[in-house]
């Protein structure tokens, strides 16, 4: 297993609940270790970059506005498998076909708003971290 990087959001409705700390929590008891991390009110831009691959989905301006509804708080996760291992916590998409004790099956209400966002592969990881912590910003853990 390799040390990996992943890009992990807690999304307007999980911050409006007032869980990151919980969340957080999860992250660090399953060996994942926080080495960026900022409070962001997304721009729509921001936003719909983020998310360009789903720019042609039904769901997309749903997503967006969503996605600028509230503060998000943005994080790179660092450890051992943290790609899979942050996908594997967060659970499936829509929360109510989430496995028990995860992320989305505790916190989230719906497909739309199921509390957070994971990279789903290396590639994916590498630009998503890029577009929200260009440069420095991200620490060796
Ligand atoms: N989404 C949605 N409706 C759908 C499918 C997805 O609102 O029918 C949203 C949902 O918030 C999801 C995001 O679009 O988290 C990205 O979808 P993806 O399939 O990449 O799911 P994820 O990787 O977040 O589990």
């Amino acid at each position: 297993m390799a040390v990996e990087r992943t890009l992990s959001i807690i999304k307007p409705d999980a911050v409006a609940k007032n869980v990151i700390g919980k969340i957080y929590s999860r992250f660090e008891s399953n060996g994942l270790k926080i080495a960026a991390a900022k409070m962001k009110h997304l721009s729509r831009a921001d936003a719909e970059g983020f998310y360009a691959v789903h720019r042609e989905r039904p769901f997309f301006k749903d997503l967006v506005d969503f996605m600028i509804s509230g503060p998000v708080m943005i994080q790179v996760l660092e450890g051992e498998n943290a790609i899979t291992k942050n996908r594997e916590l967060m659970g499936a998409t829509d929360p109510k076909k989430a496995e028990k004790g995860t992320i989305r099956a505790d916190f989230a209400e719906s497909i739309d708003a199921n509390a957070v966002h994971g990279s789903d592969a290396p590639e994916t990881a590498k630009v998503e971290i890029g577009y929200f912590f260009p440069g420095m910003e991200v620490y060796n853990r």
